[in-house]
């Protein structure tokens, strides 16, 4: 009679430990809904419009995605294994799946997966169930030919959803594609070395596209992490008006 209450207090605790590891789900109402931000790990997040279920570059394993909905569209952004890690695929449902993707990630795909293959290049854009998802350049500069991320091969991505606009950034350099950009309500942004952006070339950048909020994300580098608080006073020391969400994007360290 003793056992039970301390078997369910076990599974509670074990349960508990599990969900502290996801960082807390973000809400932003937009016109006509709500719209639920997910950070997962990474440059891995979870949005959530009404009741349909969008995940970018799935990583992390099972365990990352545990009690979240099954994809209805999963967006990937490179080929690289931080980006599309078929471990992680093969471990969440996508039978119902719709993928968006560039063209060179497709093609490192088997047949199996998801319902649906969208290959996008740079500058073209597709509606799918709630969504209108545009490909945005990303690219490391100098323009090398061994570049890491050379232009064209990825996508980063604007996802508009009812009135709302949230960019994907994908790998990229301090490119001009990202400065030029317009009304976006939502960003993310990564900054990592030696692969992406340093933390002054981000805020910079984000300083001149003026999202509403950003959250600075793919921030574990080579050597470690990038300093995101001092990017979020690097921003707010010149234009208060962006919200910058620090959050959890590496949950088990
Ligand atoms: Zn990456």
């Amino acid at each position: 009679m003793q056992i039970k209450p301390i078997l369910i207090s076990i599974s509670l605790l074990i349960s508990s430990i599990g969900l502290a590891q996801k960082p807390d789900i973000d809400i932003i109402k937009t016109k006509n809904g709500t719209l639920q931000i997910q950070p997962v790990l990474h440059s891995s997040l979870v949005l959530t419009y009404n009741k349909t279920t969008i995940y970018v570059d799935p990583y992390g394993g099972a365990k990352m995605y545990k009690g979240i909905k099954s994809p209805d569209i999963i967006l990937i952004t490179d080929s690289h294994g931080d980006h599309l890690d078929f471990k992680t695929l093969d471990s969440i449902d996508t039978s119902k799946t719709i993928f968006i993707l560039p063209e060179e990630t497709a093609k490192k795909f088997p047949k199996k997966y998801g319902t649906e293959m969208v290959k996008l290049q740079n500058r073209q854009g597709v509606h799918r169930l709630d969504f209108f998802i545009t490909a945005i350049p990303m690219y490391n500069l100098p323009e090398e030919s061994n570049s890491r991320h050379p232009k064209g091969r990825g996508n980063g991505y604007i996802i508009t959803v009812d009135d709302k606009q949230i960019y994907i950034s994908g790998d990229t350099g301090d490119i001009q594609e990202m400065r030029m950009l317009q009304n976006i309500d939502v960003a993310f942004v990564c900054m990592n070395l030696p692969y992406t952006m340093t933390i002054e070339q981000a805020a910079s950048a984000v300083l001149e596209f003026q999202p509403k909020i950003v959250y600075p994300f793919h921030y574990r580098g080579q050597d470690g992490f990038s300093d995101v608080e001092a990017f979020k006073k690097l921003v707010n020391t010149k234009n208060k008006a962006i919200e910058v969400r620090l959050r959890k994007w590496y949950p088990n360290n």
